[in-house]
């Protein structure tokens, strides 16, 4: 990676692979402390490739030039199009209708073809009408990490051909370049990684050529790599060669389902803890004409396996045997919703496992099963802490309440705060659901020793709430033409009950923290320039639109927070610090251009977005660049997107131990989870890990200054991330570049004798000056590996040689 002192990024990017350093598998039961890498990995990748690599140069007029077989031809999805902005009628002839969008912008065309949600991957199968001869497949897609890195170049393509539409055989594949020491089937084109600022867009003809196969069904599937994807044509080049000639590698073959449910795992292997329950998510792929019929879903696990749903509908159960060994089968009706099957709960006995085998039934028909290995681990328990923060964020009770082993099982990986949810309407609170999840808050998660977060999305509540009364256009600015858009000047009536609905919100729940996204400020600068009552605000007051943009938001803020201050004082309580999700300093999403505005009044506490599907080097940038801007005293704790078991391809779980230890060390005091449905049970032990690693150190964590790493290391690999307090520092090491085993050399600026302590293993290198190489091995799932450079390690630890 380069980066300029000017802060933008080049960055060659992003992915993972085809694991070619493979780990030994783990011994059964090892307290495990950096998982190796392949555990961590996703599906073994080992394509080989006949066809012309992908190039940059590639264009589309070249590459289809001769017979497009494509053209004009009907497809179909087994993923519908779901990506508001592109969709229309027309997504079922524009990938084959011949036009290009013009520009590089293609997501933003009616005339594009789009997905929001990276996950489950997309299949888009052309009928030839008849077998061909087929020399190639080209598909113009969007990429380039535009939009603050969301419109990446999907993580893989898959080409299939099929004469009969029931075998399918794959014909050519290729996946993305994350790593430099990564091999096989590759491409790498630039793009951003998805910090800030985007990178460039631009759609890219992907070739999949000299194929020399032959169909009349061809299909190519797309596993996106961020949150969304899209592209605007495919062709399929007539070849010249004699079909009947063609051969098919059996080792390619498979099927490929449409007007189907398939219940999927993005890895053929999975760690279950033995001591606790851990949590994973599937995902669903329901490409039905009518997705409303109910779908049974089994899961076959070894007797030795304990599974439980987060979800409503009952998760039944039955014992047998398979292949001569105890099974449970598990089994759920229900009707899935688009994109996942919320949350299991899993634990295993510690003995061998076998694999879990799955599959859907529904309109009578048993689709295909799956299958992933289960090994079983365990996670040490994280111990308590008392300055950092990990809360679930956006998500109700029930997820947590259910969780098995109680509010004890979320102490154990760490989690500081119980979190209540954002849209819990005024209606809710007589329902038994509330009373329900008020009693788990009151008699298990604070009496096990979590405190509460509590979300809410201001004034988008507001709308939802009471967009339907008579009177609620006064809430809507004036614009010509008129836009039903909510005007940031506005302070009437619905303005007043909302504060009200948020402060009963928080004497009903008192939270300890407080996250608030006031969404409506998104447009915040636009909407002052058009809005009849803005505009006059502008004019009386005297200021630049900017400026009111600002201190319309700053007032909205500190208004919310005094009224939740008055409402906590008059319970007796301490007014709970609050945070204003994304109003970052450093990037501008919320439209707030002068932080010192907000900041004690509004809001308490940074919360920026480091949604980067943990791509750490861009959270630690984030963070950092918060923390430089912000007043000391003011705490970031950052919203993360788990960005592992969800599909999103970019990151093995060992990412978010990476991550979390990029937040820590660059300033922020702890992160609330925007997806925590995708915490999987390896994601909760790196999360236990991190918790139990800093735990001896989170007071320094808590009062650190940033140090310049500019110039520390050594060589050209690694990421060096660096805090300090007083005369003690907390360094983190790191290489994202590559897989493999690698060294990461630094000079860590110390001023006198002092001891280095590797985290991980407790290994201490004494540094002075004029001797102050530190330098690490970095191997396995995590690629991040920190240290305490001081002389309390033993004050800190209370002696031991591991935290
Ligand atoms: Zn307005």
């Amino acid at each position: 990676m380069k980066r300029g002192r000017g802060g933008r990024r080049v960055l060659v990017t992003a992915v993972f692979l085809a694991m070619l350093a493979v780990g030994l598998p783990a011994p059964l039961l090892a307290r495990v402390d950096v998982p190796d890498a392949e555990t961590l990995a996703p599906l073994h990748y080992d394509f080989r490739r006949k066809g012309p690599a992908i190039k940059r140069e590639d264009r589309w007029e070249e590459l289809t030039r001769g017979v497009n077989l494509a053209l004009g031809k009907p497809y179909r999805f087994d993923r519908q199009p779901n990506y508001g902005v592109t969709r229309d009628e027309g997504d079922v002839w524009q990938l084959t209708d011949g036009k290009l969008v013009p520009g590089d912008k293609i997501w933003f065309s009616k005339e594009a073809v789009g997905y929001q949600g990276a996950d489950p991957p997309a299949t888009i199968c052309i009928d030839l009408g008849q077998v061909y001869p087929i020399d190639a497949v080209v598909a113009r897609v969007q990429g380039g990490g535009a939009w603050e890195g969301s419109f990446r170049y999907p993580l893989q393509f898959d080409v299939y051909v099929s004469d009969d539409d029931r075998t399918y055989t794959r014909v050519d594949s290729v996946r993305k370049r994350e790593y430099r020491d990564q091999r096989g089937a590759l491409f790498d084109l630039p793009e951003s990684t998805g910090a800030q600022p985007p990178g460039n867009p631009l759609p890219h003809p992907f070739h999949f050529g000299r194929l020399r196969t032959r169909g009349r069904y061809v299909a190519l599937r797309m596993t996106l790599a961020s949150a969304y994807g899209a592209l605007d044509e495919i062709a399929v080049m007539k070849g010249d060669h004699d079909p009947a000639k063609v051969t098919f590698d059996p080792q390619q073959a498979t099927t490929l389902l449409f007007d189907a449910v398939e219940l999927l795992y993005p890895r053929d292997r999975m760690r279950v803890p033995t001591n606790v329950a851990g949590g994973f998510s599937f995902a669903v792929r329901d490409s039905r004409r009518d997705t409303r019929q109910p779908v049974t879903f089994h899961i076959d696990v070894p007797a030795a396996v304990t599974l439980s749903w987060s979800g409503s509908a009952s998760l039944r159960s039955q014992e047998h045997a398979r292949d001569g060994r105890p099974y449970r089968e598990y089994t759920l009706t229900t009707v899935p919703s688009s994109g996942g099957l919320s949350y299991f709960y899993i634990q295993a006995r510690p003995e061998p496992l076998g694999a879990m085998y799955f599959h859907a039934k529904h309109e009578g028909v048993r689709q295909p099963e799956q299958r992933v290995e289960l090994t079983p681990f365990e996670i040490p328990p994280a111990p308590a802490l008392n300055r950092l923060v990990f809360a679930h964020g956006w998500t109700g009770t029930p997820l947590q309440s259910r969780w098995p082993g109680g509010a004890k099982a979320l102490r154990h990986f760490g989690f500081t705060h119980a979190s209540v949810g954002s849209w819990e309407m005024p209606s809710f609170y007589g329902t038994p659901e509330f009373a329900e999840s008020q009693k788990w808050l009151d008699q298990e998660a604070r009496p096990a020793g979590l405190k509460v977060c509590l979300t809410d999305s201001p004034f988008h509540i507001m709308e939802a709430l009471w967009a339907q009364e008579p009177d609620f256009a006064e809430a809507y600015g004036e614009t010509d033409p008129p836009r039903k858009r909510l005007c940031l000047s506005y302070r009437g009536k619905y303005y007043q009950k909302e504060i009200e609905r948020i402060v009963e919100r928080y004497r009903r729940r008192r939270p300890d923290l407080i996250s608030l996204d006031v969404e409506c400020f998104g447009h915040a600068l636009e909407h002052v320039q058009k809005c009849a009552p803005c505009r006059r605000l502008l004019d009386a007051r005297g200021v630049t639109p900017v400026e009111l943009a600002t201190d319309l938001y700053a007032e909205t803020a500190s208004e919310i927070a005094r009224a939740i201050g008055e409402a906590a004082r008059a319970l007796g309580q301490s007014p709970p610090p609050i945070g204003l999700y994304h109003a970052s300093p450093a990037y501008r999403y919320h439209n707030v251009f002068d932080f010192a505005k907000l900041y004690p009044a509004g809001c308490q506490f940074d919360n920026p977005e480091v949604y980067v599907r943990c791509w750490p080097a861009a959270a630690a940038e984030i963070i950092r660049a918060d923390k430089r801007l912000l007043p000391p005293e003011c705490p970031v704790i950052a919203w993360t997107s788990p960005g592992t078991l969800d599909w999103e391809g970019e990151a093995p779980s060992g990412r978010l131990f990476d991550t979390l230890m990029e937040e820590l060390l660059n300033g922020a005091t702890g992160t609330l989870y925007y997806l925590p449905v995708h915490l999987c049970s390896e994601d909760l032990a790196a999360q236990a890990q991190v918790a139990r690693l800093l735990a001896p150190f989170e007071e320094i964590v808590a009062a650190s200054t940033l140090c310049d790493t500019e110039g520390w290391r050594q060589g050209d690999t690694g990421h060096i991330s660096a805090i300090r307090s007083g005369d003690e520092m907390l360094v983190l090491l790191a290489d994202y570049e590559h897989l493999g085993k690698t060294t990461v050399e630094a000079r860590i600026p110390v001023e006198r004798p002092v001891d280095a302590v590797e985290l991980l293993t407790g290994k201490r290198t004494r540094l002075a000056p004029g001797a102050n190489l530190l330098h690490v091995t970095i191997e396995g799932g995590y690629r991040s590996r920190p240290f305490y450079i001081g002389n309390r390690w033993r004050q800190r630890t209370g002696g031991s040689s591991r935290p």
